[in-house]
C-alpha cells in the first residue's frame, strides 16, 4: 500500500496514527497462527492491515467478503505485536475493525446473547452467578481503597467459581464486591468498543485501588482503559506477596498455557512459570506462548480453525506426558479441558489459582 493511499484516508474507521504505523516489513508473518494455518498473505497481520487500509480508503466496500472473513479469522492473540519493529498496536486496530465490521446486526449471532448477559448485572444476579463466586469466602466484603479487590470475570463466574474462592483463600486480604459488573473486554473484542470502554471505566470507579484479575483478556482490556498501574494479574500478585506454596506431595510434571493477552498485551509470562517452578517439575511446552484457539469467542465463531489450533496443542501436551497443564485464563482452561477430555488424556487442565491452593 503506497503512502498516497494512506494519506487519502476518508472513512474514519481507524485511528490514522495506528494504521500508518505499519511499514509492511512482514516480520510479523512467522508469528501469526492464522497465517500458519492458511499460508495466505491476507490471513497475516500485514495482509489484514492492507485490508484495513483498503476499507479506510473505500477501495473495498464495508460488505466485502474478504474483509468479513479476515476480521473474523483473526484470533486477536496479538502475537504480531511482540515481533513488530514499528510498534504497531494491532490489538487496537482489530478492535476498531470489528467495531465497524461487527456492529449491530452484523455481529455473529452466537456472540449476541453473551453480550446481552454481560450488559446486565441483574441478569448475572438472577442466574446466581455472582453469589456462587463470592459466597462464604474470606475477604468477601465491600471494596476498600487500602485492600486489593478481585475482579470477577463473567465467564469465570459462570463456569469456574472455585477460581475466585481459591484466590481469596490464598490471599485473604483481597476483598470482593459481589455486585460488580462486566469489565467490557467481551464487548471491546466483539465489535462494541465504546460500550467496552464504558464498562471498564465504570468498573474502575466501582473498585478502588488495585484490581486483581484471574483472566488475561479482562486484565489487558481493563489495564488499557483505567491504567496498567491499577491492574495486576493473579500470578503477578501472588508472586509479589510471596504466597506460601510448597511441593509436599509427589513431584508433578506441570506445563503451562500462556494467556495471549497477558503475555503479548501485558508482558506477564515469567510470573506463572516462577510459581510453577517452585511447586512442581515445570515442563515448557514448545508452543506454550501461542494461542490455544479459545481466543474469547473464537471457539464459538470459528469452530473449525479453533479445533485445528487446539489439536496441535493437545498433541504437544500428550507428548510431554504431563500430570497437569496450567491455564491462567478461564477461556484457555475451558478449551484445554475440552481437548484433553476428547483425547482421553491422563493430563488434567487446571487454573493456576486452583492449582496453587491445592499445593498449600
Ligand atoms: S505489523 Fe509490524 S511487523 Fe507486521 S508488517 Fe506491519 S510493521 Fe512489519
Ligand atoms: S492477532 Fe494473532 S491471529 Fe491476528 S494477525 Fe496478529 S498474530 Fe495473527
Amino acid at each position: 500500500m503506497s503512502e498516497d493511499t494512506t494519506s487519502a484516508i476518508s472513512k474514519n474507521v481507524f485511528s490514522k496514527d495506528l494504521l500508518d504505523a505499519c511499514i509492511s516489513c512482514g516480520f510479523c508473518l512467522p508469528a501469526c497462527p492464522t497465517y500458519a494455518l492458511t499460508g495466505q498473505e491476507q490471513s497475516s497481520p500485514r495482509g489484514r492491515i492492507t485490508l484495513m487500509r483498503m476499507l479506510e480508503t473505500g477501495e473495498l466496500p464495508a460488505d466485502d467478503a474478504t474483509l468479513a472473513e479476515e476480521s473474523s479469522l483473526c484470533l486477536g492473540c496479538r502475537a504480531c505485536e511482540t515481533v513488530c519493529p514499528a510498534g504497531v498496536q494491532y490489538g487496537h486496530l482489530l478492535e476498531e475493525w470489528r467495531d465497524e465490521q461487527w456492529s449491530g446486526s452484523k455481529r455473529p449471532w452466537i456472540v449476541r446473547p453473551l453480550l446481552l448477559v454481560a450488559n446486565r448485572k441483574w441478569v448475572l444476579r438472577l442466574l446466581g452467578l455472582v453469589r456462587r463466586s463470592a459466597r462464604k469466602r474470606p475477604g468477601s466484603e465491600p471494596a476498600a481503597v487500602d485492600r486489593p479487590t478481585l475482579m470477577l470475570g463473567c465467564f469465570e463466574r459462570a463456569l469456574f467459581p472455585t477460581v475466585s474462592r481459591s484466590l481469596t483463600a490464598l490471599d485473604p486480604t483481597i476483598s470482593v464486591d459481589p455486585n460488580q459488573g462486566c469489565c467490557g473486554a467481551l464487548h471491546a473484542h466483539n465489535g462494541d468498543l465504546e460500550k467496552g470502554r464504558e464498562l471498564a471505566r465504570e468498573l474502575g470507579e466501582r473498585l478502588p485501588g488495585t484490581i486483581v484479575t484471574t483472566s488475561g483478556g479482562c486484565a489487558a482490556h481493563l489495564a488499557d482503559v483505567i491504567g496498567r498501574d491499577r491492574v495486576v494479574e493473579a500470578s503477578e500478585w501472588l508472586l509479589k506477596q510471596n504466597t506460601d506454596t510448597a511441593d509436599t506431595e509427589r513431584p508433578l510434571r506441570v506445563g503451562l498455557q500462556d494467556s495471549c493477552h497477558l503475555r503479548n498485551g501485558l508482558g506477564v509470562w515469567k510470573e506463572p512459570r516462577e510459581l510453577l517452578g517452585r511447586t512442581a517439575t515445570y515442563v515448557e511446552l514448545p508452543s506454550a506462548g501461542s494461542c490455544c484457539g479459545a481466543a474469547g469467542t473464537y471457539a464459538l465463531v470459528r469452530k473449525k480453525e479453533s479445533k485445528a489450533i487446539l489439536a496441535k496443542k493437545i498433541a504437544e501436551i500428550e507428548a510431554a506426558d504431563l500430570d497437569l497443564v496450567i491455564a491462567v485464563n478461564p477461556g484457555c482452561l475451558r478449551q484445554l479441558q475440552t481437548g484433553l477430555r476428547k483425547a482421553k488424556s491422563r493430563t488434567k487442565a487446571v487454573h493456576i489459582v486452583d492449582y496453587l491452593r491445592g499445593r498449600q
